[in-house]
């Protein structure tokens, strides 16, 4: 009877410190895992709201990184929606996620958009170019300065020559093309818009995810002239309701945002 009550003595002892042990353990990988979710939860947040602050509309301020302030449910967050204009500058370090292309480098879902959409145009005898879509600030850089070059003997003051090449080409940070989202087709040509090509862009490009930039009755608030080679990726889901409602992206996110 002793030896029994010794060994289930034991038995107990060994069996509280086995338990004791496993809670001990559980309890450390619960901790780590909830400290873990914590962390990726907030830098979950805070590349949404790098996006939204950067897709916010013309009115708020130029993204700062900071938080974004905007209510739940209103930020926008669809990267395909990243808003670079004349006051919202590329967000600092954003890397386009590129690939090199029909001798173009250009956003990975906007290439296999436009793949799709070439082929379409293909197949109803119209023939579509990419003359330019990603470009770095350096080369953006060279363009502004070519552009300011071109105007400044018309023009008494730099700044002057600046504010007016400005109208056509961005500049540096302040250009679509930095995004990758961007193209230029069939070359930069005011004459564009009489072609095939425009035509059938203009019935199927929001079919594929485009839209066209800077139309002509937009550049009160694009702040860009007319440019009918200038389109624009923003997804399908987007430019068919731009399409359809006729409106440009500054307005399209301002109506996104009520
Ligand atoms: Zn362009």
């Amino acid at each position: 009877m002793g030896n029994r009550r010794k060994r289930l003595k034991n038995f107990l002892f060994v069996f509280a410190a086995v338990v004791s042990i496993f809670v001990f353990f559980a309890s450390c990988v619960i901790t780590f895992l909830e400290v873990y979710s914590y962390r990726d939860s907030r830098e979950e947040t805070a590349n949404v709201s790098a996006v939204s602050s950067a897709a916010a509309s013309p009115s708020s301020s130029p993204p700062s990184g900071k938080v974004s302030s905007a209510a739940a449910g209103t930020a926008v967050t669809d990267e395909n929606l990243l808003l670079v204009n004349y006051d919202h500058k590329l967000p600092d370090g954003y890397q386009p996620d590129l690939i090199s292309v029909y001798g173009v480098q250009i956003n990975r879902r906007a290439a296999a958009a436009y793949e799709k959409m070439n082929a379409a145009a293909a197949s109803a005898g119209v023939s579509l170019w990419i003359s330019s879509a990603y470009r770095s600030s350096e080369k953006q850089e060279e363009l502004f300065q070519e552009e300011i070059d071109g105007y400044s003997k018309s023009y008494s003051s730099v700044g002057e020559a600046e504010a007016y090449a400005e109208k056509s080409v961005a500049r540096p940070g302040y250009s679509e093309h930095a995004t990758g989202l961007a193209m230029d087709l069939n070359g930069v040509r005011d004459d564009f818009d009489t072609t095939p090509a425009f035509q059938w862009l203009s019935e199927h490009a929001q079919d594929y995810g485009f839209v066209l930039r800077y139309p002509k009755d937009k550049q009160e608030i694009t702040k860009i002239k007319y440019e009918p080679w200038h389109y624009r990726y923003v997804g399908v889901e987007n430019a068919q309701v731009m399409k359809k409602k006729n409106l440009c992206l500054e307005e399209y996110l301002d109506f996104l945002q009520k």
